[in-house]
């Protein structure tokens, strides 16, 4: 059977557990023939990850730690990466974290070290594995991470994470810059509210998600599917002419002006 992702190495970054959005475009890569590598954050993640492949029967997976917050770590998982695979086809960058006590209240509470914490794993870690990653693209690929509205508009109560995600956003669009030449591409995807563990740190969340549905154009949240299926669109054959985008998946929230 021909495949969208037969043949290709996809390493996946940040599956915590069965609610996490890379989880979801983990499953779709590997439906669509994908050898799934995935790199998890201790060893709670590893279990998750691992239960949840064997209950879905997925087939071709790897494992790789990775602590985004070390170059060395991020280094060595990728060289492992290397030494076994060879060669990868595409990345998806699943990541970010802030103290939950900076997710609210006034933005200009942000602690230094807060600030400093939420650019290095939500921000600058994308652009960390980039460096690593596009040394094991000689064919090109695709570079995806995921945002969020709060990177370009205020977000109540997202302050120091919507500073971060503007970061990425940029970086997204430099990495895209330096990579092109190469046929490697690099998007974000900048996905609709979605119940997972890093959104239940956002203070206010279930008001968040009950406003957006109200005032969507599509009166609805998006589905974990519908971002997997973008992520596989841009790192398939279908999106090589994409890149230095940031596409919303978010039933048409972010067109609105009120
Ligand atoms: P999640 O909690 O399932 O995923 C976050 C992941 O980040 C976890 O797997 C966690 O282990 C990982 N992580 C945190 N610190 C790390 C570190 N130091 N090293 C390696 N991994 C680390 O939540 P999610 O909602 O699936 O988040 C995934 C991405 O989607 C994030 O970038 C998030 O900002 C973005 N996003 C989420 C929503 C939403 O509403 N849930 C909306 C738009 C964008």
């Amino acid at each position: 059977m021909n495949l969208l992702m037969s043949h290709k190495n996809v390493v996946v970054m940040g599956v915590a557990n069965k609610w996490s959005i890379a989880w979801g475009i983990a499953k779709k890569f590997s439906q669509e023939g994908a050898r799934v590598l995935f790199t998890y954050y201790g060893d709670k993640s590893l279990k998750s990850i691992q239960k949840l492949v064997e209950e879905e029967n997925l087939q071709n997976c790897d494992y790789f730690s990775c602590d985004v917050t070390s170059d060395e770590n991020i280094e060595e998982t990728f060289s492992q990466i290397k030494e076994k695979y060879k060669s990868i086809h595409g990345v998806v960058h699943s990541i970010a974290h802030a103290n939950k006590d900076e997710l609210q209240g006034h933005y200009y509470n942000t602690s230094r070290d807060g600030y400093l914490m939420a650019q290095n794993i939500s921000a600058y870690s994308f652009v960390a594995v980039a460096k690593q990653a596009q040394s094991m693209m000689p064919e090109g690929g695709c570079l995806t991470t995921l945002s969020y509205l709060g990177g370009e508009r205020v977000v109540k109560n997202y302050n120091v994470m919507g500073v971060a995600k503007a970061a990425l956003e940029s970086s997204v669009q430099y990495l895209a810059h330096d990579l092109g030449e190469r046929q490697i591409r690099v998007n974000a995807i900048s996905a609709g509210p979605v119940k997972t563990l890093a959104a239940k740190g956002v203070s206010g969340f279930n008001d968040l998600a009950n406003a957006f549905v109200e005032k969507s154009p599509m009166k609805r949240m998006v589905t974990i599917e519908e971002i997997a299926n973008t992520a596989l669109f841009l790192g398939s054959s279908m999106g090589t002419g994409v890149t230095g985008e940031v596409i919303h998946v978010d039933c048409g929230y972010f067109i609105l002006g009120y």
